[in-house]
């Protein structure tokens, strides 16, 4: 087991521990709010519940430049509490239940946090048990079918009066277990879940650590916003946009490691140049390949489909002028996600050459 950077791993894990579903970022926003305090001229939260760092600028009548990461992960949400106790659940955000596998769930219960497990039920049944013979039909012999979220359910052991009392209902948010949280080191990389975009925040504070140890002023102002709801279509990041100064929104998320994308599991960041929402500014991406280089990092482009991030969604709906995307490259994303250990510190790097060196 290898281990580089203890401190930006630790701070990972952190983040990764604190619960963050899609509209009730709370635990993870109150962990940034105290990274970030120290470190800010002014940190507040807005009405839509972004919290927004403020960074003082040598130039503060040049542009202000906005950076967002995001702060919510993929959940669950419960659509129906059935009879006997076992509850039916729909995503917050693009996952499969098989992203997530069989195992344990925290039911963020009003009341109470109520621990679940995902389910897909017995394999050893035949025809009669129609929902699990669908993902595993005998004559598959053990190959089966993904299952879909009307085929999974959550066990509780509980029953409807119980979950009633620790206020369980349509709407209650679902998460992954704290107990599956634990940051896993192989080899060269980290895994496990909600590098996506725990990673980013991890990044982002890292780097506003950096610009604060460097008792220097970056070149203009710099908002930095832990944004919320990204999952379900960037709707922190569209209220942030519309509310914050500035022309440039910069964004850090995962990037997908595919071969039609080019991109591969390794430390250079990848600049995107579009995905499914907008086109991402080229001069600017170009110009942060250019930096990258000036790092001797090796920048991936890449054009990304089936994607959308905080900064392309604000674009495609007129909230930036010109919207720039940095990512650090992840396997399996929405999943089990893999990222290379020295990713992070590169695109530390990257960002904090690009505040002091913009362009507009
Ligand atoms: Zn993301």
């Amino acid at each position: 087991m290898k281990k580089k950077n203890a401190s930006i791993f630790s701070l990972l894990q952190s983040l990764i521990n604190a619960y963050g579903p899609c509209g009730q970022e709370e635990e993870v926003k109150h962990l940034c709010a105290k990274e970030l305090k120290p470190l800010t001229d002014e940190l507040w939260t807005d009405a839509a519940g972004n919290l927004i760092g403020k960074l003082n600028g040598q130039n503060p009548s040049a542009p202000a430049i906005r950076l967002l990461v995001h702060m919510d992960e993929i959940s669950m949400i419960v659509k129906k509490i059935n009879e006997d106790g076992s509850l039916r659940v729909n995503p917050l955000g693009g996952a499969y239940p098989a992203s997530f596998g069989q195992g344990p769930v925290d039911i963020l219960g009003d009341h109470q946090t109520v621990s679940g497990i995902l389910s897909f039920g017995s394999m050893h049944t035949t025809k009669e048990s129609a929902s699990t013979n669908k993902i595993m039909p005998k004559e598959f012999k053990g190959e089966g079918l993904a299952p879909f979220w009307d085929q999974v359910y959550l066990t509780t052991r509980q029953t409807p009066k119980e979950l009633d009392k620790a206020g369980v209902h349509p709407g209650t948010r679902v998460v992954i277990a704290r107990s599956r949280r634990a940051l896993h080191y192989f080899q060269d990389c980290i895994a496990g879940y909600f590098l996506d975009n725990r990673a980013a925040l991890a990044i982002m504070i890292e780097t506003v650590r950096k610009i604060k140890k460097r008792k220097q002023l970056p070149f203009s102002d710099i908002y930095v916003a832990a944004t919320c709801m990204e999952e379900i279509g960037g709707h922190g990041a569209c209220y942030a946009s519309r509310t914050l100064p500035g022309d440039i929104t910069l964004a850090i998320d995962v990037g997908p490691v595919a071969k039609e994308y080019q991109t591969v599991l390794s430390p250079d960041p990848i600049i995107v140049y579009k995905d499914a929402y907008s086109i991402y500014d080229k001069k600017l991406s170009d110009y942060l390949v250019t930096l990258g280089k000036k790092l001797k990092l090796h920048p991936q482009r890449a054009v990304f489909e089936t994607y959308g991030s905080d900064a392309s969604i604000t674009q495609s709906i007129g909230q930036c002028a010109k919207a720039a995307l940095i990512c650090f490259p992840v396997e399996n994303t929405h999943g089990y996600e893999i990222a290379h250990q020295d990713s992070l510190e590169s695109c530390i790097d990257l960002l904090f050459t690009y505040l002091y060196q913009p362009m507009f």
